[in-house]
């Protein structure tokens, strides 16, 4: 899983797959995520310039949208549930994984609710981002 790599995210790795470009390329770009951006992957849209950041879904988790839109990229929302449906199978599947993904501590006695999981972080991101 993301060749072992605890930063290799989807927004970093569509980066990295992009390969080296100039400056003026990542201004126009939109990057499209299944999930709200973490604070790392915020950081590097941020670092690019990447004009529009379109994401699945924020149920599961918020990440840096509002530093996101503070800084004046476009945010976008498009609230799929088949993105919620997929993080919700994910996160069943790889606990650990999804853990370590967004570094947080898994408490285990919270997974044997993992529906509950998604919106504890919920708030924890949001508290953690004001
Ligand atoms: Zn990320």
């Amino acid at each position: 899983m993301q060749k072992g790599s605890p930063i290799l995210h989807g927004e970093m790795d569509a980066l990295e797959n992009a390969g080296r470009l100039k400056g003026e390329v990542y201004k126009g770009a939109t990057m499209y995520t299944t999930l709200s951006p973490c604070h790392m992957c915020t950081g590097a849209c941020l670092m690019y310039g990447i004009k529009r950041v379109v994401m699945g879904e924020n149920e599961t988790f918020i990440g840096g949208e509002d530093l996101l839109r503070s800084k004046g990229v476009e945010v976008i929302n498009i609230k799929s549930g088949q993105c919620k449906r997929m993080m919700d199978k994910f996160i069943k599947k790889a606990p650990k994984e999804w853990f370590e993904d967004i570094g947080e501590v898994e408490d285990d006695n919270e997974g044997e609710k993992e529906a509950d999981i998604p919106e504890d972080l919920d708030s924890e991101g949001s508290e953690a981002e004001n």
